[in-house]
């Protein structure tokens, strides 16, 4: 077996990392362990440390070992969903705690931290991390975690990750990155500074929009991420064996489906920057994009996310969704499939989306056919 700091490179961490040749049956694509109880040892000990699977699982831990590598932590933590591993970080702080959260985060993110988790005792605080200054009056002596989203839904804003995480440190408290929009191919926080790393693996890493996980990648093993396993473990939010086998599947692709989700969506968005119907297109590969700079030096490619403002009132931006052909109207990212969606309809009118704004998932088509799709929707 090959020591695991011998990859260096990220599609070589992506194909091999947590992924060994079945010692039992010589193998070379791990089997799914099903089995929810191990056999304990004359000794009381267990073989591999297996006991039951709510704790771990083999699966689990060949994936927890890849993402950890994937975002260049040293341990991670697998979930049955993205809220699943953000709920568990909220759960860690006490009663009393205060954080800080941006004021476009995603949607179910604000909501728990407010509404769940504000019922406990967790102070919430919104703020604009492009303004540090507003920032840093926001931070009180009981501020604990200043969670990070960038780029962020669905207006693309870029938070220097460095500068925040700096700020965090300051105040003697943690920084926690969620990175589902950049994947760990455009965008390593813990390498700008961040702690704690957070995924919605349901989008690029799982890929393919046929699984739903969450994860948590730290930089240290330290006392934080000893209480986060086992509020994992005790409270069960688990994924199944099967997720954890898929998606260590889908990983393997995952530098090359991200690369080429970025190609597509860089020509995309210039297409439609110089596109009469539309008002505005917010993409960080841009250079017209106000947080250009900033995403320049800590993201090595822009992403496969945009959205744009066409020039009309909601039901007319509503129209242009339903009249696209390749693209689906649908909710999610990250799929091969490209994806569009009208976020003002979805949340409703307290919305503080632009009415006017579609959010554009852009797949692996053929990016030529993919503006020829956008151009007749839009020219409807
Ligand atoms: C989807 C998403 C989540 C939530 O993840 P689930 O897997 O749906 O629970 C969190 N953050 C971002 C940025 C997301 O896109």
């Amino acid at each position: 077996m090959q020591q695991q700091n011998e990859f260096t490179h990220i599609e070589t961490v992506a194909v091999h990392a947590g992924h060994e040749v079945d010692p039992a049956s010589g193998a070379v694509m791990p089997p799914i362990n099903l089995s929810t109880t191990f056999e304990r040892k004359a000794d009381g000990t267990y073989t591999n440390g297996n006991s039951y699977s709510r704790s771990d699982n083999p699966n689990r831990r060949a994936l927890e070992s890849c993402l950890a590598m994937l975002e260049g932590g040293s341990v991670a933590l697998a979930f049955s969903s993205g809220m699943a591993a953000t709920a568990t970080v909220f759960q860690a702080l006490a009663s009393g705690d205060h954080i800080l959260v941006p004021g476009d985060v995603y949607f179910g993110t604000g909501k728990i931290a407010q509404e769940l988790f504000g019922t406990w005792g967790l102070g919430c605080t919104i703020v604009d991390m492009t303004d540090l200054d507003q920032m840093a009056a926001a931070i009180r002596p009981n501020t604990k975690l200043i969670w990070v989203e960038t780029p962020s839904n669905p207006l693309l804003k870029i938070t220097d990750i460095a500068a925040v995480s700096k700020l965090a440190h300051e105040a003697g408290a943690l920084c926690v990155v969620d990175n589902t929009w950049a994947s760990p191919i455009c965008q390593r926080p813990l390498e700008q500074g961040a702690d704690w790393v957070m995924h919605s693996t349901t989008k690029y890493l799982g890929g393919h929009s046929d699984l739903t996980g969450g994860a948590l990648i730290a930089r240290e093993a330290d006392a934080f991420f000893q209480r986060l396993r086992m509020i994992q473990q005790w409270g069960g939010a688990v994924p199944a064996p099967f997720d954890c086998w898929l998606l260590r599947r889908s990983i393997s692709t995952l530098p090359y489906r991200v690369r080429a989700h970025c190609e597509n969506a860089q020509q995309v968005a210039n297409f439609l920057a110089t596109h009469p119907r539309v008002a505005a297109v917010h993409y960080p590969g841009l250079t017209s994009h106000p947080g250009h700079a900033i995403a320049q030096k800590q993201m090595t490619a822009f992403g496969g996310m945009l959205s744009i403002q066409v020039h009309g009132d909601a039901d007319q931006t509503r129209a242009v969704a339903s009249s696209t052909k390749l693209f689906t109207q649908a909710t999610s990212l990250g799929g091969v499939e490209s994806l569009i969606e009208h976020r003002y309809s979805v949340e409703g009118p307290t919305s503080r989306t632009p009415p006017n704004l579609l959010r554009l998932s852009i797949g692996l088509e053929h990016v030529a056919d993919l503006i020829a799709d956008l151009d007749q929707a839009l020219m409807q």
